[in-house]
């Protein structure tokens, strides 16, 4: 579903991302995890073209998403992205927060939004919450309207980007469970995260980046008992 093909990118002379070559499945789920400054935030923003590329392919379906002949809008469309910090509007209630693309972007009546946006937050045990401001939400209610929304546009892929590590502990659990929930429809994702147990698990995938390159790309089971590279090792000395 995903070809990635040498892709690099450079910011003025430091090299961030360096010859990448790898492909997703559909329904693929891809953890990746690596030291701070390896370039896993950079890799994630080239696959829906928040960062340009300046070497190599993505194509996605057939379609290069490098080519600037291509509609920035369609593919972001296609390949929704969840942040760290939510990013929702602060002055829009959680249904508006839902509906505002879809009306916007698809087309799609208030109606049929709302009823969409409904479906959404019962997905993600919010269906309360409909109508209050993202300020009366803890941060794991936030990042599970941040999901919903992101779900509301119908991607194709979903890229997450470290999406607990703002949030306090006792409420990871509750966004991973709706990530881990999403994994089990065939939801294609790529999901940097710090949370070791949780790449191991939920994932069918491990890249390790370090130094903006692929290291390693390895089944979760063989990556954790025992990774094939010796930054690998290293990396999972720290963190385990
Ligand atoms: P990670 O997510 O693994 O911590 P990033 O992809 O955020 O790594 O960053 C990789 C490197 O690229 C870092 O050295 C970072 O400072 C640099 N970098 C990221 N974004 C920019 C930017 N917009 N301009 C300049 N340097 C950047
Ligand atoms: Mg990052």
């Amino acid at each position: 579903m995903i070809d990635v093909q040498h892709l690099s990118k450079t910011f003025g002379k430091l090299e961030v991302l360096r010859d990448i070559s790898t492909s997703v499945s559909r329904g693929e789920v891809v953890a990746i995890i690596g030291p701070s400054g390896s370039g896993k935030s950079t890799f994630l923003r080239c696959l829906n073209l928040l960062e340009t590329p300046t070497e190599g392919q993505i194509i996605i379906d057939g379609t290069d998403i490098t080519d600037p002949k291509n509609d920035i809008t369609r593919i972001r469309q296609r390949v929704g992205m969840v942040f760290q910090h939510f990013h929702l509007f602060p002055h829009m209630t959680v249904m508006n927060n839902i509906t505002f693309a879809p009306m916007k972007v698809k087309g799609l009546s208030a109606e049929e939004a709302r009823t969409k946006g409904l479906q959404l937050l019962e997905r993600v045990g919010l269906q309360d919450k409909a109508d209050v401001y993202p300020s009366k939400l803890s941060g794991g209610q936030k990042q599970r309207v941040a999901i919903a929304r992101s779900l509301a546009m119908d991607p194709e892929i979903l890229l997450f980007d470290e999406p607990t590590s703002a949030l306090d502990p006792e409420m990871v659990k509750e966004v991973l469970a709706v990530i881990r929930d999403l994994a089990s429809t065939g939801m294609t994702m790529l999901i940097v995260t710090h949370e070791m147990k949780f790449a191991r698990e939920a994932a069918n995938t491990i890249y390790f980046l370090d130094g903006g390159k692929l290291i390693e790309r390895a089944d979760p089971e063989q990556f954790f008992r025992q990774p094939q590279s010796e930054r690998a090792a290293r990396f999972l000395e720290q963190v385990l």
